[in-house]
């Protein structure tokens, strides 16, 4: 994720015209545009972006949006086809409920032996993280708040200092913010914080039981939230969304 945003801020910006923006938007706003689109829900699982459609939007070239939408591919949250094009990922729902079943197990297991090997450093740190979560779903974003939910969990397996365990995990969270942005829950909540907090208690406590209850309970209420239903396909006007999400972003 850090290197995919090095490599999309790293682009030089062009100074081509556009006609929607004034100047013409970055790699890096049409990928967050079309990010937030994604997890925001104004274009559900399984909606086909065209390319002339997009450049059309973005008012820019369709090479351009090419590069965008290999981007977003490489971050999983679109899938590419091959002659039929770009669309928005759609993992099943019997998918997403396998990615939650694994990381209960996995995470359950971890969770007893990071009590043993926590340092006051680790909790403090761990705090830090929380609070971070809460000041992204504060300012409603929703990005951010994936983002610091998944990091939560991988710095907890990072305490077992256990490069393959840490590997699955990340691949598992990679997985669910995918279909935390694709099944968006309900509320604002990805992994409520309290629910991160109450870990950590337990971490600092020394509470192995305790904290493999409270992961499980973060994991459940995780799963519970999400929008786990066929998504109906209505028609999808891709400037529209577009513009809408450009002059939000700017006016933000
Ligand atoms: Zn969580």
């Amino acid at each position: 994720m850090l290197t995919l945003k090095n490599k999309i801020v790293g682009r030089q910006r062009s100074s081509r015209k556009s006609a929607t923006l004034g100047t013409a938007p970055s790699e890096e706003h049409m990928y967050q545009t079309l990010y937030n689109a994604i997890v925001e829900h104004h274009l559900p699982p399984g909606t086909k972006l065209p390319e002339d459609a997009l450049a059309d939007a973005f008012s820019v070239s369709r090479t351009r949006i090419r590069t965008v939408l290999q981007l977003l591919s490489r971050d999983g949250i679109v899938e590419l086809q091959r002659y039929r094009g770009a669309f928005v990922a759609q993992p099943s729902v019997k998918e997403a409920r396998q990615v939650f079943e694994a990381r209960r197990i996995l995470e359950s297991g971890v969770i007893p032996v990071a009590v043993r090997r926590a340092t006051a450093t680790d909790v403090q740190r761990l705090r830090k993280m929380v609070k971070m979560g809460e000041e992204a779903v504060r300012v409603h974003d929703r990005r951010a708040t994936i983002k610091h939910s998944g990091d939560f969990h991988i710095q907890i397996c990072d305490l077992l200092d256990n490069a393959i365990l840490t590997a699955h995990l990340r691949d598992l969270v990679s997985r669910s913010s995918l279909v935390l942005a694709v099944y968006p829950p309900s509320g604002a909540m990805v992994c409520d914080a309290e629910y991160h907090e109450r870990i950590v208690n337990q971490i600092e406590a020394g509470d192995a039981a305790g904290a493999v209850a409270a992961m499980l309970e973060d994991l459940e209420a995780a799963e519970r939230g999400l929008a786990l239903e066929d998504q109906g396909k209505a028609s999808i006007d891709l400037k529209r969304v577009v513009t809408q999400l450009s002059l939000q972003r700017r006016s933000a």
